[in-house]
C-alpha cells in the first residue's frame, strides 16, 4: 500500500532528522476566531504527512498555489494536546542531557503565544508547551528517583521589552548566561512556576515570604526567576512607550547524577515566544514604534543569519550579532536539537506575512544543523543512520 510506506517513510525521515539533530519544523495554522466566520482563507490543502499548499487570493488556480513541506502541518482543530505529543520525546531529551530550543515564529496575532503557553489564565486542557514541558519533566524526574537523581531543575523566565538594552552576562550555567539581580525561587511543582510566571508577567515583584512559605522544605527545584524589565533596561524611557512585551524565554535547566555511575549530566531547554514577524511599513510608523520594529527586524534576521551560517559550516558563526542570538547559543549549535514552529494565520488578508513566514520556514528547514550530541555521551548515531537509510532503500525498491 503506497500509503502506508509513504506514511512509514515519512516516519523514518523525522526519526533520521532526530539521530542528526537537523532543525525540525512544525507549521501550525491557527483557526479563525470567534466573529471571524465566512472569511476566505489563504490555506488552500493540509495533508498528514507535512504537505500543505497555500493559495494567493488574487491569483487563484494553479499559479497562485505554492505547496511547502515540513516535519508536520497541524490544521486549525489540532488541540494543545496533539502538539505536546510530538515535542514530548523532544523536550525529554534534556533529561539525558541534550540541549534544546524550540520557538515559535509568525505574524503578530498567528497564534505563538497560544502554542507556547496557551491562553491566559488557561485551564491544564489549554496549556501550551512550556506549562507541558514543566509538568512533564517534574513527573519524570519522579518516576526516574531509583535509577537517577537529578538534583536541580533551574528555570529561567525572561520577558523581554527590549534585547538590546539587556545586560546578558556569560556564567558557568549550562545555558552560559544570566541575568544580573535575578532571585533564586524554590518551585515544587508546575502550579508554583505557573504563579510565578504569572507574577512576571503581572510585572509585580514576588514576596520573598509568600514563596518561602509556599515551597515547604522542597530545595531540589530552583526557578531562576527575574525581572529585566525593571532591573536591566540602561534606557527605558526609549522603550517602555507602549509597554509591550516583544520576546518571552522560558529556559530550564536540569542537573542530575546517574545512581550507578555516577556521572553527572546537564541538559538545557529554551522556550522561546519570538516577536511578531510582519514587516512594518516605514511610512506608517515613526519614533519608539520604528525603532521597536527596526530592532525586532534585526533580531530575527540575526537569528536566521546564525542558522544559515551553522547549516554552511561557516567558520564564523554570528552569534554575537544579537542579544537573542547570544541567549540561544548554547542550544543553537551543532550539539542541540531545535524546533522551530511557524504560525499561520489562515486569513486570505494575511497571504503576503503568510508567505514571508513559509518561505523563511523553507529555508531554514532544508539545513541541517549537524549530529546532535548528549552532553553525557555520544550516541551511536552512524549505525543507526546506516539502518534507517537500508530500510529506506528497501522501501525505494518495493515502490
Ligand atoms: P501571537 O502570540 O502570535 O501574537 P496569539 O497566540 O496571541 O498570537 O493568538 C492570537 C489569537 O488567536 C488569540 O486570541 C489566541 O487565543 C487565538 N489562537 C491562536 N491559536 C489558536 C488555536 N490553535 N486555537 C484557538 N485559538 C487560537
Ligand atoms: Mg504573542
Amino acid at each position: 500500500n503506497y500509503r502506508v510506506v509513504l506514511a512509514e517513510n515519512r516516519k523514518m525521515y523525522n526519526e533520521l532528522q532526530d539521530l542528526k539533530g537537523n532543525i525540525r519544523v512544525f507549521c501550525r495554522i491557527r483557526p479563525f476566531l470567534r466573529g471571524q466566520t465566512g472569511r476566505k482563507t489563504t490555506i488552500d490543502y493540509i495533508g498528514e504527512d507535512g504537505e500543505m499548499a497555500v493559495m494567493n487570493p488574487a491569483k487563484p488556480g494553479k499559479d497562485g498555489r505554492r505547496v511547502f513541506r515540513f516535519n508536520k502541518v497541524y490544521g486549525p482543530d489540532s488541540t494543545q494536546a496533539e502538539v505536546f505529543a510530538d515535542t514530548q520525546q523532544l523536550i525529554r531529551c534534556i533529561l539525558d542531557g541534550y540541549n534544546v530550543c524550540i520557538f515559535a515564529y509568525g505574524q503578530t496575532g498567528s497564534g505563538k503565544t497560544h502554542t507556547m503557553m496557551g491562553p491566559n489564565g488557561a485551564s491544564e486542557e489549554e496549556w501550551g508547551v512550556n506549562y507541558r514541558a514543566l509538568s512533564d519533566l517534574f513527573k519524570i524526574s519522579q518516576d526516574r528517583k531509583a535509577t537517577f537523581i537529578y538534583e536541580s531543575i533551574v528555570l529561567d523566565s525572561f520577558v523581554y521589552l527590549d534585547f538590546n538594552t539587556l545586560g546578558i552576562m556569560s556564567t558557568s550555567q549550562p545555558s552560559g548566561l544570566a541575568v544580573p539581580d535575578a532571585t533564586m525561587q524554590p518551585v515544587t511543582s508546575t502550579a508554583d512556576v505557573i504563579d510565578l510566571m504569572n507574577t512576571g508577567l503581572n510585572n509585580r515583584a514576588v514576596s520573598a515570604t509568600a514563596m518561602n512559605e509556599r515551597s515547604s522544605r522542597s530545595h531540589r527545584f530552583y526557578c531562576l526567576f527575574s525581572y529585566p524589565i525593571y532591573l536591566n533596561i540602561l534606557d527605558i524611557s526609549k522603550y517602555t512607550v507602549s509597554n509591550r512585551i516583544i520576546y518571552s524565554v522560558v529556559s530550564i535547566n536540569v542537573r542530575g547524577k546517574d545512581v550507578k555511575t555516577g556521572a553527572t549530566m546537564v541538559g538545557n531547554l529554551h522556550l522561546v515566544d519570538l516577536a511578531g514577524s510582519e514587516r512594518v511599513d516605514r511610512s506608517e510608523v515613526t519614533g519608539d514604534r520604528l525603532k521597536e520594529a527596526q530592532h525586532i527586524n534585526k533580531s530575527l534576521s540575526a537569528l536566521g543569519d546564525v542558522i544559515f551560517a551553522l547549516a554552511q559550516k561557516s567558520s564564523h558563526v554570528p552569534y554575537r550579532n544579537s542579544k537573542l542570538t547570544q541567549l540561544l547559543q548554547s542550544s543553537l549549535g551543532g550539539h542541540a536539537k531545535t524546533l522551530m514552529f511557524v504560525q499561520l494565520n489562515p486569513d486570505a488578508n494575511a497571504y503576503s506575512e503568510t508567505m514571508s513566514t513559509l518561505k523563511f520556514a523553507e529555508r531554514v528547514s532544508g539545513i541541517e544543523l549537524g549530529a546532535a550530541k548528549s552532553n553525557k555521551e555520544g550516541r551511536d548515531v552512524k549505525e543507526l543512520m546506516e539502518q534507517v537509510a537500508s530500510l529506506k532503500d528497501t522501501i525505494a525498491k518495493k515502490d
